[in-house]
């Protein structure tokens, strides 16, 4: 039996899907930060990212934002799932593990029943005041670039090629907005924790209005995602990436070693 918590909770976010691109837009509806600060609602994001889930499907795609109509019938605000201190009380972060469960268990049997790479875009909107022109999108790089650096050294050409060919607008890679943050935990921040491969995509208010009212600019970012997952995949194959991962892990364990040798010396002096 769920509690009556559970199931308010459940009501106010809206899940479906249960493919390996995960696509979440959490500015949907009005939010708060900090207790007291109320960022704004994102218009058109949701719109986008239901056409995105219509057009990809349930099988390759999942796509997590606020209920809509739950907060217009109820006047609260929920905490800013981009803007998290304590991981541990976030209901967005509990879904996103819920989420990743789901991706794991739904295995391809075409490709051996083997697991899936998680893949997570993060859909948020932009006013058209930051730069002279109206539409562009800015991509927050800077989580991968932290937590899977091996990937992203490979992947970053491919990332600019494949948007610059597509969607044909002025791109900006974490100028101004990085979806990283050392003192709270950014949605794609979250996801990379769960394992996932995350990018924050920032579209001008301008650049969503116009794929809002011509569908073949949103199948033209339905494209670029899916060209992204590919890119990624390829990438978790190549050589390149394989030495590189080891390396790392070289390193780490060197790293340990001294760690360990260091704290037996000092327990052999007490
Ligand atoms: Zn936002």
């Amino acid at each position: 039996m769920k509690s009556k918590t559970n199931m308010c909770l459940e009501s106010m976010i809206t899940i479906k899907g249960q493919g390996p691109i995960l696509i979440t837009c959490p500015h949907n509806v009005y939010t708060i930060r900090n207790n007291v600060e109320i960022h704004d609602k994102e218009y058109y994001v949701s719109k986008i990212v239901n056409e995105l889930y219509g057009m990809l499907g349930p099988e390759k795609c999942t796509i997590m934002m606020w209920n809509e109509e739950y907060f217009k019938n109820n006047t609260i605000f929920p905490e800013d799932p981009n803007h998290i201190k304590n991981l541990k009380n976030s209901t967005w972060n509990k879904k996103l593990k819920i989420i990743k469960n789901r991706i794991q268990k739904n295995r391809n049997p075409s490709k051996k029943n083997k697991k899936q790479p998680l893949f997570h875009i993060d859909v948020h909107g932009a006013s058209d005041n930051w730069y002279a022109h109206n539409k562009y999108l800015c991509v927050g790089t800077d989580g991968i670039k932290t937590h899977k650096p091996c990937i992203f050294s490979l992947f970053k050409s491919s990332l600019i090629k494949i948007i610059t060919k597509n969607l044909n607008v002025p791109l900006t890679l974490n100028e101004p907005f990085n979806g990283y943050s050392e003192d709270f935990y950014t949605l794609s921040h979250q996801s990379l924790l769960q394992g996932f491969f995350s990018l924050q995509f920032e579209l001008s208010y301008s650049l969503r209005r116009e794929m809002v009212k011509k569908s073949t600019k949103i199948e033209k970012l339905k494209i670029t995602i899916e060209e992204l997952y590919d890119s990624y995949k390829q990438i978790l194959h190549t050589i390149q990436y394989k030495q590189c991962k080891q390396k790392q892990i070289t390193k780490k364990r060197k790293k340990d070693k001294k760690q360990s040798n260091k704290t037996q010396k000092l327990k052999m002096k007490k």
